[in-house]
């Protein structure tokens, strides 16, 4: 083995050289198969040719030097072992050529199987098997149907239709009805479909149809499924596929051989028990292809006990090699039990976490690893309410789970229909081929979205999922008539009101009504969980990974709250404070009107009256929130956005003085409001007069909001509680704005706090990239940065939120431009490069300086990941995405100390 290596590039690896690390550079499949062949576990023998071979041929188009002669050296050695050559006509070897990328792909070029047949060694076949000539013929059109779809891109229906043409004319629906005569009748109808296709004969030389099908695996790296399936789930576009060149074993010759498929958990809700289905008497894809019905695994004990038990040894052996759920493909040959593939098998959301908690029960791993293995986004979905799924309830169609949640409600076809029904307070689903920024307004007032066309970056997806909306996307069985105003599905028609269930998470469509029940997730963290469900399994493993993270993580987790009602439940997700209190609400509803005069006054005493007249109602809602938010710090932005957002609109305001004016009424005041509405118009609000530049220009407006901030927390502190307010100015882009407030605030705040012991820190946001290049300058006059992202993001890209995110963000991500919204998920290398700045100089500045950001990205894993990185104290978000948050601080811990995520 050196010295090849020494002479030249070694391509091919028999599955006896490899092992389960080599994954980059033998596949997920090669890389297993090697794994298992070294555990003693029967693999038939093979040898797999590398993902190095194959970006040598994709660079230059043809196959690297050597690689053919390593090829013939290891099927020779193949040969020997088996006592058999490929295609001999007497006694033929056959083989699969298996792709295999590192990780796994559909879209990529599938499996061939019986390689090496042809006219003459189909007779040799059957003679090694005794005589069976029906297994050979049909393993013969097996060969030509999966060699012409796959390496000759013949479409595949005309491969099924011959195949049913022969069952009907037997008078069957049932390929085990066929004998060897309609087999081999179909072989020739199988060729001649295959030569018009291709135009030329099906090849008969065994070595051609190897290197074919090898060059079709290494092509279907590039094909275009692939590519777009890369690009959603972000895997590299150069790792390249493995190809694994197998010695056949057959399912199909007879009712003592079988094929199927094994879990050693059920990959659903990780309980533990044997799942899995067996076909007897069947090859390959038949068992996932569901053309014949397949029987439980269990079943398998009495077909064949002895490979039975065979199989859970095995089983139960991967599970403690691998410490993990895996997935198995075997076939049984003549009462022979051969193990096809392995690999740690795909799972739910729920299984992540009931199966990381059983595998510490069982000393398997331990609980950072059990942390490691569930994520933020699997807690999300769990913590959707769901639907009930039981037996009455089967999908019609499967799109793509593009923002998860259960929506149910009425279908409808346009934008314009979705808002006239939900205005009458009807729940509906909007239904299109694909959305564009026309649907927005039927995307807000539908309960759920669903596309038949379109992946994870569409505008549907997009857009969806920025406004937390469920959506399936691209549920390409769906055929929508927008102006018949129906679609059809699995030969049923939906028409505009009939209703549907769509799941956002699975990509699952039903029709009519689905159920919903509430998450129990959620239940445990609010602490309303019945004692009936202390023994729910998923729930144990939720609360001991949550409890592990709490341990492990630096960062706190705050939550950003408004009212006293938001603020107690994020405390029970376990919200460490709040860090964002918003104070516009408060100047909503009945308030408006104290806001209108303050707006319109005229003189200082007029100003002032109704800036008193705020005051307390201010005081009041501080109370509440400190008093939930007891002994824990509570971060109140002073007022931000542009006053006018307060007052009516333009339009109506005009209406309306113009409708009193007919009517010979009294419109001082109307008048006086459209004036000042007209005077303060922007043309670019979100970068007009808001924020700092509020309080620098409206006199006495944040010495109001800074004294009722301030009185309440006196009251709650003398009435016994313990309040920890942080005044947080917006908006701020240099010091002297920063200074300004502060030297007024601090009168203010020295005034009222007195001896009381109540301590209130002043600091600022930093949203403007200015704040971020000179923060070495603003923390000398703030205690602490809160990183605003949202805003920072839109003015460090230069873009409106509200204007481009159904505008063009869908074409950007397909460009590649970004690989997911910067609004959903921090741009590190430009947005996070201005927090790193601002965090870095400000701390030089001021060490105690604390550091947290209140922009949604606190709730969004990766963004978790990037805050911990730079060093913040806490991150805050919504109320929901606390347990998120938390969870995924622990996990920042464990991947700076190092591990592979994927
Ligand atoms: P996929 O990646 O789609 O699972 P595989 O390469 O695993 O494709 O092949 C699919 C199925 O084909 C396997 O599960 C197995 O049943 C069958 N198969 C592959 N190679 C062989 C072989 N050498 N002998 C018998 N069956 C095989
Ligand atoms: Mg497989
Ligand atoms: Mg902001």
């Amino acid at each position: 083995m050196a010295a090849q290596e020494t002479v030249e590039h070694k391509y091919v690896y028999d599955f006896a050289e490899g092992n389960k690390d080599l994954k980059d550079l033998l596949g997920g499949k090669g890389a297993n198969l090697a794994e298992m062949t070294n555990l003693g576990l029967p693999v038939p023998p093979g040898f797999t040719i590398t993902t190095e071979a194959c970006k040598a041929y994709l660079n230059t188009g043809q196959e690297p030097d050597g690689l053919a002669d390593q090829i013939a050296a290891h099927l020779e050695s193949l040969e020997r072992g088996m006592g058999r050559k490929l295609g001999d006509p007497d006694d033929p070897l056959l083989v699969s050529v298996r792709s295999g990328a590192k990780f796994s792909m559909p879209g990529m070029m599938e499996t061939v199987l019986n390689v090496g047949l042809n006219d003459r060694s189909v007779v040799g076949l059957s003679a090694q098997a005794g005589g069976n000539d029906r297994f050979a013929w049909d393993s013969y059109r097996r060969l030509i149907q999966m060699f012409g779809k796959t390496v000759c891109e013949v479409p595949g229906e005309e491969f099924e239709h011959a195949l049913d043409d022969a069952k009907r004319a037997k008078g069957t629906k049932n390929d085990l009805d066929l004998d060897a005569d309609d087999l081999r009748g179909l072989v020739d109808a199988y060729k001649k479909i295959f030569a018009k296709h291709t135009g030329r004969e099906f090849p008969q030389e065994p070595r051609e149809q190897l290197d074919l099908a090898i060059r079709a695996v290494f092509e279907s790296w590039n094909a275009e499924r692939a590519v777009v399936y890369r690009r959603q789930e972000r895997i590299p576009a150069d790792l390249g596929t493995a190809v694994n060149v197998v010695a056949m074993v057959f399912g199909n010759l007879g009712s003592d051989s079988g094929t199927g498929v094994a879990f050693t958990r059920d990959p659903g809700s990780g309980a533990q028990g044997i799942y899995g289905d067996y076909l007897a008497n069947a090859q390959g894809e038949d068992v996932v292809a569901g053309i014949r019905n397949t029987v439980p695994l269990q079943e398998l004990e009495q077909l064949d006990k002895k490979s039975y038990d065979e199989l859970l040894s095995y089983m139960a052996r991967l599970e403690e090699h691998y410490k993990d759920l895996c997935d198995i493909e075997f076939t049984i040959e003549r009462g022979k039990l051969w193990m096809l593939q392995t690999r740690v098998g795909k799972r739910t959301a729920a299984a992540a976490f009931v199966i990381a908690g059983q595998l510490v029960d069982e000393g398997l791993i331990d609980l950072d690893e059990a942390l490691h293995r569930v994520n933020g986004a699997q807690l999300a979905q769990l913590m959707f309410p769901r639907f009930k799924l039981d037996h009455d309830f089967e999908p019609v169609a499967k799109g793509i789970g593009a923002s998860p949640g259960a929506a149910v409600g009425k279908v409808v076809f346009t934008s314009a229909r979705a808002v006239e029904l939900a205005a009458e307070g009807e729940a509906v689903i909007l239904v299109r081929r694909e959305t564009n920024p026309d649907d927005l307004n039927g995307m807000i007032a539908a309960k759920g979205i669903l596309t038949s066309r379109g992946g994870k970056t569409s505008h549907a997806a997009v857009v969806a999922r920025g406004m937390g909306k469920t959506c399936v996307s691209g549920a390409d069985e769906l055929d929508v008539n927008i102006p018949a105003k129906k679609f059809t599905v699995a030969g049923q028609t939906v028409n505009e009101g009939d209703v549907v269930s769509i799941d956002g998470t699975t990509g699952k469509v039903y029709l009519g009504e689905v159920p919903v029940m509430p998450s129990e997730v959620v239940q445990y963290f609010e602490g309303s969980l019945d004692p009936e469900h202390i023994d729910n399994p998923l729930v144990r493993a939720v609360h001991r990974i949550m409890t592990h993270a709490d341990a492990k993580r630096r960062l706190r987790v705050r939550t950003n709250a408004d009212t006293g009602a938001d603020a107690a439940r994020a405390r029970r997700f376990g919200a460490e404070g709040i860090g964002l209190c918003r104070t516009e609400h408060m100047f909503l509803g009945d308030r408006r009107e104290l806001v209108e005069r303050l707006i319109l006054a005229n003189t200082d005493a007029e100003r002032e009256a109704s800036l008193d007249a705020l005051l307390p109602l201010q005081r009041e809602d501080f109370i509440e929130i400190f008093r939930e938010m007891d002994g824990l710090p509570v971060t109140v932005r002073l007022i931000d956005p542009p006053l006018h957002e307060f007052l009516p609109p333009l339009e109506q305001l005009a209406v309306n003085v113009a409708v009193a004016q007919e009517r010979g009424e009294d419109v001082a005041k109307e008048e006086a409001l459209l004036a000042a509405v007209r005077r303060m118009h922007e043309e670019n609000p979100m970068l007009g007069l808001r924020g700092v530049r509020l309080g620098l220009v409206i006199p006495g407006l944040f010495a109001m909001q800074v004294r009722a901030i301030a009185e309440a927390a006196v009251a709650v502190t003398r009435a016994g509680g313990s309040a920890c307010p942080e005044i947080m100015v917006p908006l701020v882009g240099a010091v002297q704005e920063l200074e300004t407030v502060r030297a007024e605030a601090e009168k203010v705040i020295a005034e009222v706090v007195g001896d009381s012991g109540v301590e209130v820190l002043i600091g600022t946001m930093i949203e403007v990239p200015r704040a971020a290049l000179t923060a070495g300058q603003i923390a000398e006059a703030a205690q602490f940065f809160s990183f605003g992202t949202n805003d920072l993001t839109q003015m460090g890209w230069g873009f409106s939120r509200d204007d481009v995110e159904g505008a063009f963000f869908w074409r950007y991500l397909e460009l590649g431009i970004f690989g997911i919204s910067p609004f959903e998920s921090i741009d590190r290398e430009g947005v996070g490069r201005l927090v790193r700045i601002a965090a870095e100089e400000g701390r030089a500045a001021r060490p105690d300086l604390k550091l947290g950001v209140c922009g949604e990205h606190g709730g969004d894993p990766d963004s978790v990941h990037f805050f911990h990185e730079v060093g913040l104290d806490y991150v805050s978000c919504s109320p929901f995405r606390v347990p998120v948050a938390r969870l995924e601080a622990g996990r920042a811990v464990l991947e700076t100390t190092g591990s592979d995520s994927r």
